[in-house]
């Protein structure tokens, strides 16, 4: 097994090892004795780093993973020679990402105690992005006042600057000492982590050594999940990151509606209130309008064969108004055919008829459609079809009228 140096000393950045293993497949990878590269488990993703040698070699780690074997595995960037068994490497870790993941780490400890001292609430599983964590809480409901309670706790035992101990005991001494979270029985020595007379937990990970290293913890979003409750969180400097973008998005937010930051809900409630009346007042002019415009057009289109047969191709009418459009045109008359088209923003036909008239409007947009390579269709009073550009459509709208034509001159 790979002895891990990082069990002892979460702060250990650089280190000496030797080869034990060099392989390609499927992707260049090293063994060594001992390492402080943290591997990815228990929730915490894995260190990178550089893998230097004697010789001049700088390589670099972007992965690092436990193997059932008990050893660790090193994944890197590129394939590499002349690294037989025995040959000195020395380890330099990426410091400033091991600090973030102690800080997430070590924050995530604090919080699951929170909440297990406030509400009794367990945590069941732990989550580390790059850019956020979670913890999957064993909870019914969560409040938001139970999560600032957390937040509040979990700040002041950040604040009182405890000490975090790494302690070594028999999983017959853990059983006696009453942890928060037990593991499977797998091995007879447990690690624990010891934050100074709030929480006790069985953890391999690699944490601080004093809370106020944790910097501050900040929780965000709360959502259902299948086994209880998601709390998302940022610890550190992730905090601070992720603080100063809000305030950024925020800020274009509140210069959008020339308001102070925390007026930016309420000017976007008053935007949405004029929003939806503006957007009733539209509705009811359209339908103004639209009765105006059908009053007009039947006024002016003579009787021939008892009916009055409507045909328009509009290019600044979106096909909601000329299908009001139609509607109007059959319902303020018994005997109006219309046959309208427009062209913005796609190009759209409408065919309508009063009712107790005698063609299938339905059928004929199917035919032209069908001619036309264009999707519609619609019931025998009133039927709708788009087509691909403005010719087809000034040609289809053609064929409307030779159709309706064809079928008036019938015997
Ligand atoms: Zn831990």
């Amino acid at each position: 097994m790979t002895d891990r140096l990082y069990y002892h000393d979460s702060f250990l950045y650089d280190f000496d090892a030797e080869v034990r293993e060099l392989t390609d497949t499927p992707r260049p990878a090293l063994v060594l004795d001992r390492t402080a590269f943290y591997p990815t488990s228990g929730g915490q993703i894995f260190d990178t780093g550089w893998l230097s040698t004697a010789s001049g070699a700088k390589l670099r780690v972007t992965e690092v993973a436990d193997r059932e074997d008990g050893k660790i595995v090193h994944y890197l960037e590129a394939p590499v020679k002349d690294l037989p068994p025995g040959t000195r490497v020395h380890g330099q870790i990426d410091a400033t990402r091991r600090r973030d993941h102690m800080q997430q780490h070590s924050g995530q400890h604090v919080l699951s105690a929170a909440f297990v001292r406030l509400f009794n609430l367990p945590t069941v599983s732990f989550h580390m992005a790059d850019d956020y964590c979670s913890i999957d809480l064993d909870a019914a409901t969560l409040t938001k006042d139970q999560v600032e309670s957390a937040e509040r706790l979990a700040n002041q035992i950040v604040l009182e600057n405890r000490a975090v101990d790494i302690r070594f005991v028999t999983r017959d001494e853990a059983a006696q000492l009453g942890l928060r979270k037990l593991p499977p029985a797998e091995r007879d020595q447990l690690r624990l982590i010891d934050i100074r007379d709030f929480d006790l937990t069985a953890c391999g990970g690699t944490h601080v050594r004093q809370t106020g290293q944790i910097g501050c913890l900040l929780l965000r979003k709360t959502e259902k999940v299948r086994r209880g409750w998601r709390v998302e969180f940022v610890a550190g400097e992730r905090a601070i990151a992720t603080a100063r973008r809000d305030f950024t998005t925020l800020t274009e937010a509140a210069g959008l509606f020339s308001a102070h930051i925390y007026d930016v809900p309420q000017q976007a409630r008053k935007s949405l209130d004029e929003i939806k009346s503006l957007r009733r007042q539209r509705e009811q002019s359209q339908e103004e309008l639209a009765a105006a415009q059908a009053a007009a057009l039947l006024a002016e289109t003579p009787e021939s064969n008892g009916r009055k047969l409507v045909v328009r191709t509009y290019t600044d009418r979106d096909l909601n108004f000329v299908k009001l459009l139609a509607q109007k045109l059959v319902r303020l008359s018994s005997n109006a055919v219309a046959l309208l088209a427009t062209t913005s923003p796609q190009p759209s036909l409408l065919a309508a008829q009063s009712a107790g008239q005698p063609y299938d409007m339905g059928t004929l947009m199917k035919e032209l459609m069908a001619r036309f390579g264009g999707r519609g269709g619609g019931s025998k009073d009133m039927a709708q079809g788009g087509v691909a550009d403005p010719e087809k459509l000034a040609a289809a709208l053609a064929d409307a009228v030779r159709a309706i034509g064809a079928a008036e001159t019938k015997p």
